[in-house]
């Protein structure tokens, strides 16, 4: 039996409502810098106490008086109910985002529903003048849910999983920080279903990843990518980019192969471990020039619990289909010797 080695942990989960700009007002900044400016984060502490014991906090929530998208997006406003009015009221960001940093402490798993929350943080932070790096543990529930509750990689959203839980339904709260809630509760039921299936023992490391391979660190958006040169044909093409030596981009130390390269569709895949940074996956897919010759182009880049099993389950996909192919090879054979 593994052990996990977890207790006690922190678990932050947040959530933010942020406004957008409007499409025929000339915005005072590029959207493509900041698409959504927050107005609003709320979040919830989960702290595990044990595979059965949960602590959840009270929630945190801060209101945030935008400065660059100050007229309510009406699509926007559709979702969480907010006017033109409401937005002039709230905190300046940088005082938010301190006063949010000081709740959460020192040890802790940041937590969210996808990764849009992430990236949106991110531009605000930039914006804003701070370090754009955040905390280098996070951890999306969303992948989690998918695979403890029903085993699926199809995206679900935070109703749907509140529903599949029968998480009793409440209206005392402002937007993100009901939502935070709700979050930390799918969380909470997500992470003693994990330790249920554990439990059970009938599933291996390959089929039912460590919890630890779900949360993987949001600031690691390194990756590597190159190219070979041109081929008259794809499998010189695929040769060639397939010998690309496999470096970590963050430390460049040699990377352990867990899965090596294999053909998928019209990409080739393959898995990779770096003993400090974490799992990496690679794909190289094949392209042709206007000369009507080819070039492999790879992409190496870190990948969180979710993305190494969708490679994983690629890879079992096509050795049952090996192993079937032989069985029918075999038959053909005795079925020729008897000829
Ligand atoms: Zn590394």
């Amino acid at each position: 039996m593994m052990t996990d080695n977890l207790f006690p942990m922190t678990f932050v989960v947040f959530d933010m409502e942020w406004n957008q700009p409007i499409p025929y007002i000339p915005s005072p900044i590029d959207p493509k810098i900041l698409p959504g400016e927050i107005i609003d984060i709320g979040a919830v502490k989960v702290k595990m106490l044990s595979e059965n014991e949960y602590e959840l906090s009270r929630p945190f929530s801060v209101t945030i008086r935008p400065v660059y998208y100050r007229i309510m997006n009406k699509q926007v406003s559709k979702v969480i109910n907010k006017s033109t009015d409401d937005l002039k009221s709230g905190m300046p960001f940088p005082d938010a985002i301190r006063s949010f940093m000081d709740w959460c402490g020192e040890d802790y798993v940041l937590c969210a529903w996808g990764d849009s929350d992430i990236s949106i943080l991110r531009s605000n932070l930039k914006i804003h003048g701070f370090s754009s790096e955040i905390n280098d543990r996070f951890l999306d529930i969303q992948p989690l849910f998918g695979r403890v509750a029903e085993n699926t990689s199809q995206q679900r959203s935070v109703a749907y999983a509140v529903d599949f839980y029968r998480i009793p339904q409440t209206d005392d709260f402002h937007s993100a920080e009901r939502d935070a809630w709700y979050e930390a509760r799918v969380l909470k039921e997500s992470l003693i279903d994990y330790f249920a299936i554990r439990a059970r023992g009938t599933e291996t490391e390959q089929t039912f990843p460590n919890l630890r391979t779900y949360i993987s660190n949001p600031n690691l958006t390194t990756q590597k990518k190159w190219k070979s040169e041109a081929f008259p044909t794809e499998r010189a093409a695929s040769a060639k980019a397939l010998e690309e030596k496999m470096l970590c981009p963050i430390c460049e130390s040699d990377l352990f192969e867990e899965i090596r390269w294999f053909s998928s569709g019209h990409s080739f895949l393959s898995l990779w471990q770096c003993p400090t940074h974490g799992a990496l996956s690679g794909r190289v897919r094949i392209k042709r020039t206007p000369k009507q010759e080819f070039y492999g182009s790879g992409q190496l880049r870190f990948v969180n619990g979710n993305a190494a099993r969708y490679v994983r389950e690629k890879w079992q996909e096509k050795n049952e289909k090996k192993e079937e192919n032989k069985e029918v090879a075999s038959e053909c054979v005795k079925e020729c010797d008897k000829l």
